[in-house]
């Protein structure tokens, strides 16, 4: 069966500033690619390549057998919810649906259908009523996910749907994505949050344009060289400047309100840690082993990172 969607040796530059190196990528049917990396790392430059808003510098788009390098994807094809999905503030939910169903010519009673359906799926059955403007962040979310879904594409992208989006919306989100990837949809997602990796069958770590590593999860995290342990203490402040200033410690990253430190394998001893902060009058809860985050792993891939 061909890849719904591949691209190989994407390069774009701004002027002098290069915002994507090299990059290659194959959506596979019914998967959820992660596409990670901070703000600037050429998620939204990949996207647009993707959907042909933009033309690369250099390498190819391919849909299926077909290179659609720098053509606009058809609607039929690719469902592309940018950053800044435009809802219509005065207009209800309904009424959105029906203005985007207008636009990619779905009519009649597959239109009622599908906006019964897509209602459902995003939870906004509710407020259909509503007027966009009244809507929460994360609602806001979900009806521009059910506007892109409303011509059923068979390939996603969703540029960064769960940034500012509140927790609970942000878990429904991806849900929702889990549910059309278990329907067979190929899905491209780009997201800065490091713990939204899990929720992908594959990830794509991206920092200044360049891919620093790819794979499941679980494959990215074997390949993390250290041990990770987590501590909970009061004051966290003072044990991560005490920890930092520890020989033994490579690295320290606040975890919520626990720490992880990453240790040299040989080093990986709970008691030490323990030791040393209670010397000092810190309160230790919890030195207890643990996985490495995908945070812990991509500080470890960053240049200038511990692990590099
Ligand atoms: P963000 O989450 O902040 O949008 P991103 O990972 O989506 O980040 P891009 O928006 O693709 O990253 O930006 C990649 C690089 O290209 C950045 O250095 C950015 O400043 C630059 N860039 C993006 N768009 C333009 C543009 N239109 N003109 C000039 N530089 C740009």
């Amino acid at each position: 069966m061909s890849i719904p969607l591949r691209a190989e040796g994407l390069s774009k530059s701004y002027g002098t500033i290069p915002a994507l190196e090299g990059l290659d990528l194959e959506l596979e049917a019914g998967t959820i690619t992660g596409l990670l990396g901070p703000d600037g790392a050429g998620k939204t430059t990949t996207m647009r390549l993707l959907t042909g808003l933009i033309r690369p510098d250099l390498g190819s788009v391919w849909l299926a057998a077909e290179e659609v390098t720098g053509q606009r994807a058809s609607s039929g094809q690719i469902g592309y919810m940018p950053q800044r999905f435009s809802l219509y503030p005065d207009l209800s939910v309904d009424e959105n649906l029906r203005f985007y169903a207008r636009l990619f010519g779905v009519r009649g009673p597959v239109r009622r259908e599908r906006t019964d359906r897509l209602l459902h799926f995003a939870r906004l059955t509710e407020f259909r009523r509503r007027r966009a403007a009244a809507l929460s962040g994360g609602m806001k979310q979900k009806l521009a996910l059910a506007c892109t879904l409303i011509h059923t594409p068979e390939v996603l992208l969703l540029d960064e749907p769960t940034t500012g989006v509140d927790p609970i919306s942000r878990m429904e989100l991806w849900e929702i994505l889990t549910e059309l990837r278990d329907g067979g949809t190929s899905i491209l997602v780009s997201t800065p949050y490091m713990d939204e990796a899990d929720r992908c069958d594959t990830v794509v770590i991206l920092q200044e344009g360049k891919i620093l590593d790819r794979g499941s999860p679980a494959v990215l995290r074997s390949r993390f060289p250290d041990r990770i342990l987590e501590v909970e203490a009061e004051p966290l402040g003072r044990a991560a400047k005490v920890l930092e200033e520890a020989q033994f410690v490579k690295d320290v990253v606040p975890f919520g309100t626990r720490l992880h430190l990453t240790m040299p394998t040989p080093e990986t001893d709970p008691d030490r840690v323990r030791d040393l902060l209670e010397k000092e009058g810190i309160r230790v809860a919890v030195v207890a082993e643990t996985e490495p985050s995908m945070e812990d792993v991509f500080v470890a891939l960053t240049p200038g990172g511990e692990g590099s």
